[in-house]
């Protein structure tokens, strides 16, 4: 099969994906095989290249993002069957058996496997996944506008309710800081739940997108908002913007950190922090953010707005997204 991959660690700049022919991988006894039809471009895919993650798996090809149909499953799959639409996220498999997982918090599992990262992913014309950790795709999306809700879309919500916006909250004021995939779709949940939201974001087109997707002020990361904010999530991966978010934040709310990897956090005065306001970060999923994300999805329905490049162009696709090039999620067509 064709995939696009990764040899060595390198800056996006010099495109370091390579599209190579490779052996198609065969699903295990609880696995599908996907004949992967979009994967969606996330940040996250960057610092798997650029080498910002703490373990790094070589040779891997990235994506973790993956609508496809399933073309072959291991023999003790049940849920799934040939010619079904499926989609692969980023949280790949769980233990099942660590503290985490028995808690029911399989999003911090000791010995999880992570898409694209860890194993291989969706740049590529196959993939395999552990059908317990496939999802249905709601009828309502296109393969391309699904895409992005794999990822952005889910860990948005999760952000979402960590942030302490939730869908009996209409009212509440709701700060985003960068406003990429993730946040183009995290919008759209929050309006529909009633939320006021403050788009925060270098980039014009950026700003510009944010109020026709409903937010009620758009600025750059150091202006002030014309109110306090009772929750504020950060999707950019800058650490400054925790100390910028901080100022805009109302006593005892929180903020939540989008990304997998962030620049340091400059030092903090107590003052700013003080009156119980909460910094926190969001890591991964659980399986249930991602079904209550996607009725969600498709009860709004949340529209996103991608642009698609051949799997060729992922080097392009990967480039853009570093440099705030292509409003809303890029994806990669197979
Ligand atoms: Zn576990
Ligand atoms: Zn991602």
């Amino acid at each position: 099969m064709k995939a696009c991959v990764l040899h060595s660690i390198a800056s996006i700049e010099t495109n370091p994906l390579e599209l190579a022919e490779v052996p198609t991988p065969q699903p295990r006894a609880d696995e599908a095989l996907i004949k992967v039809s979009v994967c969606g471009v996330c940040r996250t895919d960057l610092h798997v290249i650029e080498g910002e993650l703490p373990r790094q798996v070589l040779p891997i090809i990235p994506g973790h993002q993956i609508i496809g149909r399933v073309e072959q499953i291991g023999e003790r799959v049940a849920n799934l069957k040939i010619g079904d639409r499926a989609g692969v996220p980023w949280l790949h498999r769980t233990c099942g058996v660590c503290e985490y997982c028995r808690a029911g918090k399989e999003n911090l599992c000791e010995n999880a496997a992570f898409t694209g990262w860890l194993v291989n992913g969706g740049y590529a014309e196959y993939a395999v996944a552990p059908a317990d950790f496939v999802y249905q795709i709601p009828g309502a999306f296109s393969d391309e506008d699904a895409a992005p809700l794999l990822c952005a879309g889910i860990i948005g919500f999760r952000s979402l309710r960590l942030s302490g916006i939730t869908g009996s909250a209409p009212g509440k004021r709701l700060g985003i800081y960068g406003f990429g995939a993730a946040a183009h779709i995290t919008i759209q949940v929050a309006r529909h739940w009633g939320v006021e939201v403050y788009a925060f974001t270098r980039d014009e087109r950026h700003r510009r997108l944010a109020c026709d997707l409903g937010a009620v002020w758009a600025g750059g990361s150091d202006d002030q908002p014309p109110e306090k904010l009772d929750s504020v999530i950060i999707f950019a991966p800058a650490g400054e913007l925790v100390v910028a978010a901080l100022k805009v934040l109302k006593k005892g709310g929180v903020i939540a950190l989008g990304g997998i990897h962030m620049s340091q956090i400059p030092p903090i005065d107590y003052q700013l922090l003080y009156h119980e306001r909460v910094v926190r970060s969001v890591a991964n999923n659980t399986r249930e953010d991602g079904l209550d994300f996607l009725r969600v999805a498709a009860e709004i329905p949340i529209k996103t707005r991608v642009q698609v490049f051949d799997l060729v162009e992922a080097n392009t696709a990967l480039n853009a997204l570093k440099h705030d090039a292509a409003p809303g999620a890029a994806v990669i067509k197979v």
